[in-house]
């Protein structure tokens, strides 16, 4: 009833939009959370491709996940950005199928259980199978293996797809559980929102002290991120989730640059996940501007993780998603003005398979078409876990 409610006012916030588009003058005008031009057009980073050799050992992994990131998310933002991204030095495609073990569409929760633990489970789960038993993760292993981890994501850090990579819970809306099970684990950077999760609890603990105790230097100001040395890193940048792209400047990219200084430290190597949280967000509300500009700040994360990985070698890139939202095809667009018009046939997500795309050392085995599982089976592999 709810659910029907909130599509009923979104219809008449579209026809109220509808009926303004033609008030003026008589001349059409653009519904503005459709279409969007792109006044911040950067370069792609310029690195040396043939030193993102294929034969290396395995050391790190830097994981993107564009959460909701569909191939019509990412054209929208090539042509935004007038037809270039770092995205495309990323140059083995392949496609993952999402469905969860009870629905078709997944969800976040399921999604990042499948990509961070190889097992299937029912829309909700974090880190459990579909008898809600926990099961290991990718960073628990790399961890029990003696590598550096590290968890970024634009969302709160206990939001379901970062969650899913150390904690083991029922249901994703168990945010102060979750948050209490990064205690379980030796995560050596973690930088995202949802201070409100780990110090002001219903439990009236705060479990910062602990973390304190645990080694790690606890920031909440993104400039403490380059000033503080400490190697384990736990930066929670605001209460809840993060500001929306535009109003968090070029924090990304400077979190992911943070993360790889600390975790370069171990010469056993690392995995590090990164997540452009709110790409989902925009998808959901059907706005291109916000899954444009969410999208490009993803891309110039990964534009310095490419820089990471032609200076230091043995490090394999990876950007994929957790599923489709939005439905989103592209109607309209201008490469060389950056002008995109986008349309959608849902509001929720969608079943189709999403774009793998990676460069580096193992690159090859991620092309083909596979279910979500395999990401974390081939990761698995490539490091030895
Ligand atoms: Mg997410
Ligand atoms: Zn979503």
């Amino acid at each position: 009833m709810k659910r029907n409610i909130f599509k009923i006012g979104f219809l008449i916030v579209c026809f109220a939009g509808f009926q303004m588009a033609y008030a003026v003058d008589g001349i059409e005008t653009i519904d503005s959370t459709k279409s969007y031009q792109n006044f911040h057009v950067y370069q792609p980073v310029q690195i040396d491709e043939k030193k993102l050799k294929q034969e290396d050992e395995v050391k790190n992994i830097i994981l993107f996940i564009g959460d909701g990131m569909g191939i019509a998310h990412v054209f929208a933002a090539m042509t935004a950005n007038q037809g270039k991204l770092n995205l495309e030095y990323l140059k083995y495609i392949g496609f993952s199928k999402t469905q969860s073990s009870d629905k078709y569409i997944t969800d976040s929760a399921a999604a990042a259980t499948a990509i961070a633990s190889g097992v299937k489970t029912y829309n909700g789960a974090i880190g459990v199978n579909s008898d809600t038993v926990k099961v290991p993760t990718l960073l628990e292993l790399a961890e029990a293996k003696g590598l550096s981890t590290g968890l970024i994501a634009t969302s709160s850090i206990t939001h379901a797809t970062p969650a899913a990579f150390v904690a083991h819970q029922k249901s994703r809306d168990m945010y102060e559980s979750i948050a209490r099970d990064f205690l379980d684990t030796d995560v050596d950077v973690v930088i995202g929102g949802g201070w409100s999760h780990f110090a002001d609890r219903m439990d009236g603990q705060s479990l910062i002290p602990i973390l304190q105790k645990r080694g790690y230097t606890t920031i909440t100001d993104e400039t403490q991120l380059t000033m503080s040395n400490g190697h384990k890193l736990f930066a929670l940048l605001n209460e809840g989730h993060l500001p929306v792209a535009s109003e968090r400047k070029n924090l990304l990219s400077c979190a992911t640059q943070a993360a790889l200084n600390r975790l370069d430290q171990n010469e056993k190597g690392f995995f590090l996940m990164i997540e452009g949280s709110q790409i989902d967000w925009g998808g959901h509300k059907n706005d291109t501007g916000r899954v444009v500009e969410e999208m490009l700040d993803l891309d110039r994360a990964i534009g310095t993780a490419l820089e990471f990985a032609v200076n230091k070698g043995q490090t394999l890139i990876i950007c994929t998603s957790d599923h489709e939202t939005g439905g989103m095809a592209l109607e309209s667009g201008n490469i060389a003005t950056g002008q995109i018009e986008a349309d959608y046939t849902t509001t929720s997500h969608t079943g189709l398979m999403v774009p793998v795309f990676s460069i580096g050392p193992g690159a090859d085995i991620f092309i083909g078409i596979y279910e979500n599982t395999a990401l974390f089976d081939k990761m698995k592999a490539l490091l030895k876990l």
